[in-house]
């Protein structure tokens, strides 16, 4: 028997103007779930670009509670000034082995390359 009070009834897809923007859709309801960084820095020792991760979690999460891309791309310029770009990101993944939140590193990095880079 389906209990109806938990179905979930989020659609399957979404229209290409919602999937182009990461977590648009989230970010429009106000139900968007925030990057659990704890800013602890472990994952900084291991990124290759030395990409200021945590600082870029924070920008993310800023996105995602609702702040506008434009009113964001000078911050995300001054974090990237002397580090590799987020689309430099290799995906490698070392990072997420160093984090005990589970942060979802190199994803969450490739979305803020698909706003700001
Ligand atoms: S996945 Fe990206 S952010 Fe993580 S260590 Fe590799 S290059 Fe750096
Ligand atoms: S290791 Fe995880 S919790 Fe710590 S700063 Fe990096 S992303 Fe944040």
């Amino acid at each position: 028997m389906i209990d109806k009070t938990t179905t979930d009834t989020r659609p399957d897809t979404l229209p290409a103007a919602q999937r182009a923007i990461p977590d648009k859709e989230n970010q429009s309801t106000g139900a968007a779930r925030l990057i659990d960084c704890a800013g602890c820095r472990e994952c900084l020792k291991d990124c290759p670009l030395n990409l200021q991760i945590p600082k870029l979690m924070d920008l993310y999460n800023e996105y995602l509670e609702g702040a506008a891309v434009e009113n964001l791309s000078d911050v995300y310029k001054s974090l990237t000034n002397d580090t590799g770009k987020a689309g430099d990101c290799a995906g490698c993944r070392v990072c997420e082995g160093s984090c005990k939140n589970h942060v979802e590193i190199a994803d969450t990095v490739h979305k803020l390359s698909a706003l700001f880079d």
